[in-house]
């Protein structure tokens, strides 16, 4: 038997190993089943190429648990390792890289560390108070050693006896590790990090892993249902997919992957982290911030890249070159399949579109690049349910819709419901008006105004219809200048709730006497402020400005300028202005129930 030191600088290195790690100890059995499987993959290559002969024997990983003994076992039938591999790659090598890799993190906060690679095989020091090591290399004679070490620099190494090619390493599991005894404990892990690791892996005998997992195949292999019982693997509980995108990328990184564009409702709660990402079909993490453009965290799947640095941190990933080049990858190719979907079948994009709206939204909103490609599908429905690419909604628009200055002016509503009245006297004229009633919409209509040359976003309440293009001042009323000083002041209507303007304009005669606006850029700020904090919620709570326009022109206003009734004409005013906020969902609670109130009055009763 031979006895020895494992050469270190830190003598007091498990403690740090133990302590340092201690937040995400779990990993010990990624890296220890990480390493069988390195050692497996050997084996078959070896084979493979007749380096290796013999029987292959059933390549599989078992991971067995001895509640007496207090032990974890990880057994492979792998390469194995002789006496002097062991001392070589064990005592020399592994160790280097551990103290390594405790060197370079010791100073960070340890919740910034993803992807411990490179603690490897010491890693097991995290949970055990001592660790064994049987093996029988593959090589012809090889004979089968021990190493036993306890947690100090001290270690053996002696021949033993062991029947199969191979390794075990049985971890004497430490006072505050016996969790792991608990099977559903070391399943739950083995279905984080293992679950689509390449060679089967056992435990409680039974298979815990899908070693060739959709992403790892040529699209050609696979069918529809083979994509969507991926993602059913993937995420039990959801909806199908809408569809997905196959990443495969050899050069100039390594990119394989799969990711699905679930579907959306309009008040989905927007949930992010839903990507994992591996390197080598290794479970790595599911929080991929860095690594996926921010509007693509809406989609779902697998990414597999061990091209991106793992044992780094996380702010030096975003400067990372490959990060970079995956990420602009990652956004091209989702850009492409878009447009692919939305030439080759326009029907099925169109249908898609309340779930796909957010992603490409979101893109344009965050990612210049994306913008440029997205504005050949973007598409905008208007509220008779046709959809307009914004080069068709345009042509569409090209004389009636073009303002004073040569902007095109995009008519949207934020709620048809609601809005119906000036949608409706917008569509008599001719207009085209879109719906933008999504939570982000705000945030587009701004982005876009400053995104897109020559196009202005007017909500089609903000002004009277006939003003909503602005073109040129409205047309004069028949009124006298006294009458209609005389119907500003009446409209004086005080409302506490809200901040009121009233103007006298001669609009058409068959448009409404009154009409209730809310001028565009006044709303916009408030409905910025209302989704900020602090000042914004201050402001947010400010009252709704309106503007009332009283059309000078309207019939109704000869006999209400002559009526003698003091009482009588301020009702029939004050009606009329309500009428008006009505229709723009602004009346409610105490002045709502005076108009019911002063309806009746006005009926004639007294
Ligand atoms: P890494 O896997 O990054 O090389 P590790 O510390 O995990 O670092 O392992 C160190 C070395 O020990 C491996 O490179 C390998 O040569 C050897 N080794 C570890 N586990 C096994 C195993 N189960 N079978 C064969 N060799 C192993
Ligand atoms: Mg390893």
């Amino acid at each position: 038997m031979q006895k020895g030191n494992i050469r270190v600088q830190t003598e007091n290195i498990f403690p740090i190993i133990k302590k340092f790690l201690y937040s995400e100890h779990d990993i010990f059995i990624r890296e220890l089943v990480s390493n069988a499987v390195d050692a497996t993959q050997k084996m078959k290559t070896l084979s493979s190429i007749g380096e290796a002969k013999g029987e292959l024997g059933e390549l599989k990983i078992e991971i067995k648990i001895d509640a007496e003994k207090k032990t974890v076992t990880i057994s492979d039938r792998g390469i194995g390792m002789t006496g002097e591999e062991v001392d070589k790659y064990l005592n020399q090598v592994a160790f280097s890289g551990a103290e390594e890799f405790l060197d370079k993190y010791k100073g960070q906060n340890e919740n910034n560390i993803i992807g411990h690679f490179g603690l490897g095989f010491y890693s097991s020091f995290m949970v055990s108070e001592k660790v064994e090591v049987i093996t029988r290399s593959f090589k012809e004679d090889a004979v089968a050693v021990r190493w036993e070490c306890d947690g100090s620099p001290e270690f053996t190494l002696e021949d033993t006896e062991k029947e199969t090619r191979g390794t075990d390493i049985v971890m004497y599991l430490n006072e505050e590790s016996q969790e792991f005894l608990e099977p559903h404990r070391i399943q739950t892990v083995l279905e984080k990090f293992c679950r689509f690791l390449p060679v089967p892996i056992f435990f409680e005998d039974k298979q815990i892993n899908n070693p060739t997992p959709a992403w790892t195949k040529k699209p050609s292999e696979l069918t529809t249902e083979d994509y969507q019982n991926f993602y059913k693997e993937l995420y039990p509980f959801n909806e199908a997919p809408l569809f997905w995108i196959h990443l495969n990328v050899d050069y100039p990184f390594n990119l394989t992957g799969i990711l699905y564009f679930p579907k959306i409702k309009q008040s989905y709660e927007i949930q992010k982290d839903k990507i994992q990402l591996y390197s080598n079909q290794v479970f790595v993490t599911d929080e991929v911030k860095e690594i996926v453009p921010e509007f693509l965290m809406l989609l779902q799947g697998v990414l597999d890249s061990p091209d991106i640095p793992l044992n780094v941190s996380r702010s030096y990933l975003q400067g990372d070159p490959n990060v970079r080049k995956i990420n602009a990858h990652i956004t091209k190719k989702v850009a492409d399949k878009l447009e692919e979907i939305f030439k080759t079948d326009r029907t099925a994009f169109e249908e898609k579109w309340e779930s796909l709206g957010l992603f490409v939204k979101y893109g344009m909103m965050t990612d210049d690049k994306f913008v440029e490609k997205a504005n050949k599908f973007l598409i905008l429905q208007d509220t008779e349910g046709k959809f307009f690419t914004l080069d068709e909604y345009k042509i569409a628009t090209e004389t009636l819709q073009k303002n004073k200055d040569g902007k095109q002016v995009i008519l949207y509503t934020t709620d048809p419901v609601q809005q119906d009245a000036f949608i409706q006297q917008a569509v008599a004229k001719g207009y085209k008006v879109v719906k933008l009633e999504t939570i982000i919409d705000n945030g587009f209509v701004n982005q876009m105004e400053m995104k897109w040359e020559n196009v202005q976003f007017v909500r089609v309440d903000s002004d009277i219809t006939d003003n909503l293009i602005d073109k040129q001042e409205g047309g004069e009323s028949v009124l006298s200048k006294d009458d209609e000083a005389k119907l500003k002041e009446l409209f004086g209507v005080k409302i506490p709730e809200l901040n009121v303007t009233v103007e006298v304009k001669g609009l058409s005669v068959d448009a409404p006497p009154v009409v209730a606006t809310r001028p565009e850029f006044m709303r916009r700020m408030k409905d910025m402020a209302s989704m900020q904090g602090g000042m914004g919620a201050f402001y947010a709570s400010m009252p709704d400005e309106v503007t009332l326009t009283v059309n000078g022109n309207h019939p109704l206003f000869k006999n209400i300028l002559a009526e003698t009734e003091k009482d009588k004409q301020e009702k029939q005013v004050h009606n009329l202005a309500d009428l008006a906020l009505l229709s723009q969902g602004l009346l409610k609670g105490n002045t709502l129930t005076n108009f019911i109130n002063r309806s009746v009055d006005l009926m004639g009763a007294k």
